[in-house]
This record gives structure tokens, sequence and C-alpha cells, in this order.
């Protein structure tokens, strides 16, 4: 019977699909995030012939080592700055995401933080529970209007995509995009203005949306130099990877009103916060949840199981990793 580890509970149907596949299952059955060590020591119980990991596992030789019956880590995530690529391709072992399944969940997120920090809900709701509110006021929480202003987007792959798309069709926003490759569709269908380099798209945005994987060319793509580039009345929107923009480079700029505001899913140190992040007003923060919808998580389940099943059937994973 091939066998597969889960290293953290996620939906159900991801255990049905692999346990009426006529697998074992392993399932951590602590909720909660293994330490590598811990990882190391639950894969080496059994010969497993895959694993599901989640983005919140390190992998790397170290784990391969323990677990070289493994001829599939399939990371139920689509970024997968996680793994060690290079290291698995050298051993053969294929490594696959779970792209698509979840990139409205992770665009309307984006556009909910990008609302509520223009719009300073979290800031308001905390006023009028703090029992602040003493009536209408002509000059309260003014914040900033969408319709026709310019949001840049860094990334424009399918999120990215799906984020120009709300805001370009939904609130008549202006698109423009810097991506290392162009793409049609964002200029087609967005009338999206295409930049070889961030920095002039940098000076005229409104609002900064940055949706590129992890990489050693996107660490801190976004740190201060490039924030003193921003307008003082723009935003920067993250739902990408925390370590793409320098997080304290951030802190300072929102603390000396380099920029207006900031919306963030992600955080360079993960689960910790750069110092002084949390008690700037204007940011919203949300705890890496952009993906938190039932049909998305049911998707990424679907993808990342169906991947384990074709390799383990001697097929080729549809969602394989270069
Ligand atoms: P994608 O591959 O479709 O798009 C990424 C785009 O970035 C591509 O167009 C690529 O050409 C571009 N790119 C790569 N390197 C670049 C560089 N150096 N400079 C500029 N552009 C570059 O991926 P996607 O599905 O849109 O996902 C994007 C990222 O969002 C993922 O890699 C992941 O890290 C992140 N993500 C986060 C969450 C969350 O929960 N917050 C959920 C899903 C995805």
């Amino acid at each position: 019977m091939q066998k597969v580890y889960v290293t953290q509970r996620i939906p159900e149907i991801a255990i049905k699909i692999l346990k009426d596949k006529g697998y074992e299952v392993d399932v951590n059955p602590e909720n909660k995030i293994l330490t590598k060590t811990e990882l190391i020591f639950a894969l080496k119980q059994k010969p497993y012939d895959a694993v599901l990991c989640l983005l919140t596992n390190q992998i790397d030789a170290e784990v391969f080592d323990v677990v070289p019956t493994a001829k599939i880590f399939a990371n139920y995530a689509v970024g997968y700055n996680n793994i060690d690529v290079k290291e698995a391709t050298k051993r053969g072992i294929i490594i696959t995401n779970t792209p698509g399944a979840l990139t409205d969940a992770v665009a309307e997120h984006t556009v909910a933080l990008i609302m509520s920090v223009v719009r300073r809900v979290t800031e308001a709701d905390k006023y009028l529970r703090d029992g602040k509110f003493k009536g209408w006021e002509p000059l309260g929480f003014l914040g900033l209007d969408l319709k026709g202003k310019t949001v840049g987007i860094l990334g424009a792959g399918r999120i990215g995509y799906r984020v120009g798309q709300i805001l370009h069709k939904g609130f008549d926003m202006n698109i423009i995009y810097y991506d290392v490759k162009r793409n049609d569709m964002f200029e087609k269908d967005l009338d999206a203005k295409f930049f070889e380099s961030p920095e002039e798209l940098l000076k005229i945005s409104d609002i900064v949306s940055v949706h590129v994987p992890l990489l050693d060319s996107t660490k801190h793509l976004i740190n201060a130099e490039h924030l003193a580039m921003m307008k003082k009345t723009a935003y920067l929107i993250n739902t990408s990877r925390g370590p793409v923009v320098d997080e304290n480079a951030l802190v300072e700029a929102l603390k000396n009103n380099v920029i207006a505001g900031a919306g963030l899913d992600v955080f360079e140190n993960e689960p910790n916060l750069a110092s002084g992040l949390a008690d700037l007003p204007n940011i919203v923060i949300t705890p890496h949840i952009a993906s938190a919808t039932v049909p998305a998580r049911n998707g990424m389940a679907e993808l990342a199981t169906n991947n384990i099943i074709a390799i383990l059937e001697g097929e080729e994973p549809v969602n394989k990793v270069v």
C-alpha cells in the first residue's frame, strides 16, 4: 500500500481522495505547524511515497534525506519558496504546487485590503467600538476614492491579472504593470501600460499591489529607496510573500509619512511582525489569510492530491514546478 504523509490538517476532501485511491494516509494529528525536527521525526516513521506539505514547512536536503522513498512533495500553496527545488531536482523528486484554485480568493482579499486601508475601515471600526463616535463629522475619517486613480501591479500573473480586472472593470481605475515579461491580456483587456522596471511605475501609482513570487530577484523588491519614490499619498498592498517587502523599511516609511498607508497579508518573518508595525494606525494587516475561502482551500486540496495521485500512478502531474 502506498503511503502518504500530510504535514497538517487540511480540508477533509484531500484525505478522502487519497484514501479512496487505496493509499495509507497519515496526517499530523496535532493541528499545529511542525518544527523541522518534528517533521523529520514524523517522516522517519514509515517509508512514505509522497508528502503533502505546507508553505510553513521548510523542505530541504535534511528532510529529503530522512524519506528517500518519497517521489513527490506536493506543496499546498502556489508559492514554493519554502522548498529547495534545486535539491529536489538533483534527487529526481517532483515538486508540485496549487496554482489557479486560489486566484479569485487572493485577488478579492487584495481588494478588501485596498478598500479597508484607503477608507480607513479598521481604524474607524476601532474608533466606534472605543466609544469615540459623537455623531456625523464633516471632516472625520477622510479617505481616498479609487475611481480614476492608478494602480501599479508588480507581477502580472494570475492573481495580479484578477486584481487588475476587478479594479479596472469595477472601480474604473487605470492599470499599469511591471513584470519580467509582457502580458498581452493586461494590455488588451485592461488597457494596461507596461513598465520594464518598477521605478517609473512606483512614482506614478496611487496604489501599488505586489503579486510576484518570492525569488532571489524579488527579495526586498520594495526597499527604502523604492518606498521613497512612491507618492506621499500612495498605499502599498502586499499579498504575495513577506520578504518581497523590506518590512523594517516599510515601518520607517509609514512612521515618517513617506507613503500614506499599507495593507499587508504577509510578513517577512511570519508569524512575527517587524518592530513597531502593529502600532501604526495607517495599516490594515491580516494573518496570511488571502486564500482562506472554502472553495479555494478545497480546490487547493484537490490539486495537491491529484498531483500526488499522478506521480504514484506513474503519470505526469499537472502542476509540476520547474
Ligand atoms: P503567477 O506565477 O501566475 O504570477 C507571478 C508573476 O510574477 C508572473 O507573471 C511572473 O512573470 C512575475 N515575476 C516573476 N519574477 C518577477 C520579477 N523578478 N519581477 C517582476 N515580475 C516577476 O503566480 P500567482 O498565482 O499570480 O501568485 C503570485 C504569488 O502570490 C505566489 O508566488 C505566492 O507567493 C503569492 N500568493 C500568496 C497567497 C496568500 O495567501 N497571501 C496565496 C496565493 C499566492
